[in-house]
């Protein structure tokens, strides 16, 4: 009987197709607009298990119409960052993390398991071939998007016996020190339990965006993302959130909410909780936060601070919120403030990043 092969094969084999005409490297774009030269792709089918990977040049996709991705958002993504350090080398920041959330989305989408290893040496080949690409100057980054969709060429919904996994990247720009604006209400729901808001797939975004307007239309940025009777704090927009406050019980915390299945586990989440623990300068927890024990903070001056994490913004304080028709704003201190927390988590990851200080969360 034939096994399925379900090992990406090996980076090593990897066939790749240079660009005869290379682009020229816009100045200043928007995020996600113009993507570096080449690009990287895996066919996986269930006969014949994964295929060679290639790096080609960029260009578009042919799918089959009723492609399954397409109709049932048999789809999942992924997002990280290189970054360019003052040694001039190039370094990703704790991507196995990525890989990592990467199998446990294609778990959840029913799509096939892949050596994470392997995965990453080809993304480190296609990182190589496009380098130029890094911003040589400030701290401009280029990110990376593996995306992995199911590519069955039938309506059935089922579990797709065709797949294509790939990797395009594109410039990401300089980091702003802006402060947020959130609408909460709780008629709209990002994630529930027992769904897939732990995993990174395209279905969680696509429905948001209804939401996201609304909030616009209340002069917010993004959502904060509520859950169930008590108003529960999850997300906002596309971050992890924190608190740092003082608590009900009297005590400094660093707070955000635990990964009970509706939570995003993000790679930033999980790098602030591990270097404020070893900090070990105030009680670090993952927690039910409210928006009711959020006001009462608010109106007793209990806040320190609240911000959002996530690699596209990295770290960014939450200036106001939105909730049941009234503005509360969440930040008394003035917005550059060296001993706020957030502030130096900025500046710890930008060390680590830029290969300032060495980490072994570097790759
Ligand atoms: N929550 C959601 C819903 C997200 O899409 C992201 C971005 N991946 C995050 C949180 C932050 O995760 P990370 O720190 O890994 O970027």
């Amino acid at each position: 009987r034939r096994q399925p092969q379900v090992e990406i094969r090996h980076a090593a084999d990897l066939v790749v197709q240079l660009s005869t005409s290379l682009q020229r490297k816009p100045d200043v774009v928007d995020f996600g607009t113009v993507f570096t030269d080449h690009m990287l792709s895996v066919e996986w089918n269930a006969n014949g298990g994964w295929q060679t990977p290639l790096i080609r040049p960029f260009g578009d996709l042919s799918l089959h119409p009723a492609c399954s991705a397409l109709h049932y958002a048999v789809e999942l993504f992924e997002g990280l960052k290189v970054y360019r350090g003052d040694d001039k080398r190039l370094r990703l920041f704790r991507p196995l993390l990525n890989m990592e959330r990467m199998s446990k989305s294609a778990k959840r989408a029913c799509l096939p398991a892949f050596d994470q290893s392997e995965l990453l040496g080809c993304i480190k080949r296609l990182i190589e071939i496009d380098q130029d690409w890094v911003p040589h100057l400030g701290s401009g980054c280029l990110y990376i998007r593996p995306t992995f969709i199911g590519t069955e060429p039938s309506l059935g919904v089922k579990k797709p016996n065709r797949a294509l996994l790939y990797v395009i990247m594109c410039q990401a720009g300089s980091y702003f020190n802006t402060e947020l604006s959130l609408w909460a209400d709780p008629k709209y729901t990002r994630a529930w339990k027992g769904g897939t808001g732990d995993c990174k797939m395209g279905g969680n975004y696509g429905g948001t965006l209804f939401a996201q307007q609304e909030a616009g239309s209340y002069d917010c940025q993004q959502v904060l993302w509520l859950y169930g009777e008590d108003h529960q704090i999850t997300e906002g927009g596309t971050m992890n959130i924190f608190l740092h406050w003082i608590n009900e019980d009297g005590d400094e915390e660093l707070a955000t909410p635990p990964l009970d299945g509706i939570i995003l586990p993000g790679v930033t989440r999980q790098s602030i909780l591990d270097l404020a623990r070893k900090w070990d300068e105030f009680k670090v927890s993952e927690r039910y936060l409210t928006m009711g024990q959020l006001c009462s903070a608010l109106k007793q001056q209990r806040l320190k601070e609240m911000f959002g994490s996530g690699t596209a913004c990295r770290i960014c304080r939450i200036g106001s919120i939105v909730y049941e028709e009234k503005v509360q704003n969440s930040q008394n201190s003035s917005s550059w403030d060296k001993s706020l927390s957030s502030n130096l988590l900025r500046i710890n990851f930008a060390l680590f990043q830029h290969g300032r200080s060495p980490s072994d969360w570097t790759y």
